[in-house]
């Protein structure tokens, strides 16, 4: 079957192991998909899971931005992002405009894994 949609996949440091465990989890839903994420994350779930997933830079250097960009672009379809709200981030505006572009574009955007679980297997995807 041809990958149609996009996924974006990015986790804060402190979230990365919970989205990599997802990943893991959630391999057969998630192969269906084109794949990508800021440097970190695309690798890390890569490497657990064995599925290609394009890397953008990392987050804090300029990585949510890229993936903002496509957005906008109409190039990913559903954003997977674990953020930490217990710790500060360097990237906080990008963070915030990674959140803000994605309401604008109507792009779902789960940011913690009982979210991520509705996305990814809804039949509305
Ligand atoms: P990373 O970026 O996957 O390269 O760590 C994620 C982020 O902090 O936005």
């Amino acid at each position: 079957m041809e990958k149609t949609k996009t996924v974006a996949l990015i986790a804060h440091d402190n979230k990365k192991p919970d989205i990599v465990n997802w990943a893991v989890n959630n391999r057969a839903a998630l192969e269906k998909f084109n794949l990508c994420g800021t440097g970190t994350t695309a690798r890390l779930i890569s490497e657990a899971t064995g599925l290609n997933v394009k890397r953008y830079l990392s987050g804090p250097l300029g990585g949510d931005q890229q993936i903002g960009a496509k957005i906008a672009e109409k190039k990913i379809d559903v954003v997977i992002f674990f953020w930490d709200p217990l710790a500060a981030q360097p990237h906080d505006p990008d963070v915030k405009a990674l959140l803000r572009i994605a309401v604008v574009y109507d792009i779902p955007i789960a940011t913690n894994k009982a979210t991520a679980n509705y996305v990814i297997h809804s039949s509305l995807i």
